[in-house]
């Protein structure tokens, strides 16, 4: 079966614009088809062997890409905890441990890992088989298909990536969520960032050279907040949240307070605006938000299933 041009997917800045105006309508298709019988994606997968080698824990990215697998036709290969239950434990490097099982058969390796740049490394490796890796998650560097994600419930809600305010909050410097998806959106005309973190939080150096490299071609636009304020608020189309990442701090994290949403905070948003966060949350989101019809968060995690059958029929489709 032919290649897609992309073969690693290992970071969101791979993503154009030539490559989203066919993978959005393609996971809009998915949603609306999926479960019909006679639908022609059922069989993408047929023949093609995906291991997801998981070396942190996962709900989400780890299921949806199960269950796309399977409904495109393909039963995948599962390693959860990877660190404890492959010879990671005994030592093994993640090179060694690439090298040996692309000799296994597999086309494709989900990945996720605790260090950043962990999917770079495996590539090289995997590059020398013709085996593709997807980055599942490296630790605080990205998780691109959550990007994917992300931007398709974007643009399912507005019908465009142009000129949105979107509003990050929560952990962004160790949150590999929002840095795929600042990437991301970057790459649109009139993205208005804010960028709502405490000051140890806020967002690193190399995200904010990107956005100063384009900001005057792409009429970017972002600040720094230390809260959210009703201003804010009132100008957002986009509200992002995340959990403060602990696993990937010194210290527990306690002492950032302040970020939770309640509905007493989001009344000050626009009608039409939506909430999103890439879950799981932790406290920062009061359940009580739930039922405001701007909580996209479930939808936006139901969509990583579409999306991720998308992503994986584009790259084993002719083009
Ligand atoms: N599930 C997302 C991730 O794997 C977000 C999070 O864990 O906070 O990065």
């Amino acid at each position: 079966m032919a290649r897609a041009p992309l073969t690693h997917i290992l970071r969101s800045q791979q993503f154009d614009e030539g490559f989203l105006s066919i993978i959005l309508p393609m996971a809009a298709e998915i949603k609306a088809r999926h479960g019909e019988n006679k639908w022609s994606f059922r069989h993408r997968l047929k023949d093609i062997n995906v291991l997801l080698l998981f070396y942190e824990p996962s709900t989400r990215t780890e299921k949806s890409f199960d269950q796309a697998c399977r409904f495109l036709g393909s039963i995948p290969s599962t390693t959860q905890n990877a660190g404890a239950f492959s010879s990671a434990a005994k030592g093994e490097t993640l090179e060694d441990s690439i090298e040996i099982l692309c000799g296994y058969g597999y086309d494709f390796i989900i990945l996720r890992h605790p260090e950043e740049g962990a999917s770079e490394r495996a590539a090289k490796v995997a590059s020398r088989h013709g085996v593709s890796i997807i980055n599942a998650g490296d630790g605080s560097g990205q998780h691109p298909t959550q990007a994917l994600l992300d931007i398709f419930t974007i643009w399912e809600k507005f019908g465009r990536l142009k000129n949105l305010n979107i509003t990050l909050g929560g952990d962004l410097f160790h949150g590999r969520t929002v840095h795929s998806l600042i990437y991301l959106l970057g790459k649109f005309k009139g993205t208005n960032f804010r960028f709502v973190a405490p000051k140890e939080l806020q967002l690193r150096p190399d995200i904010i050279e990107y956005l100063t490299k384009h900001k005057k071609e792409r009429r970017l636009s972002w600040t720094f907040e230390e809260s959210l304020s009703k201003k804010i608020l009132k100008e957002t189309d986009v509200l992002y949240w995340t959990r403060i990442q602990k696993e990937r701090m010194n210290g527990d994290g306690e002492h950032i307070k302040n970020f939770v949403l309640t509905p007493q905070i989001i009344k000050f948003l626009p009608k039409e605006s939506i909430i999103m966060h890439p879950l799981p949350r932790v406290g920062e989101i009061h359940p009580s938000t739930d039922r405001d019809p701007r909580a996209w968060y479930f939808k936006q995690a139901k969509n990583g299933l579409y999306v991720r059958m998308a992503l994986l029929s584009y790259l084993f489709h002719d083009h």
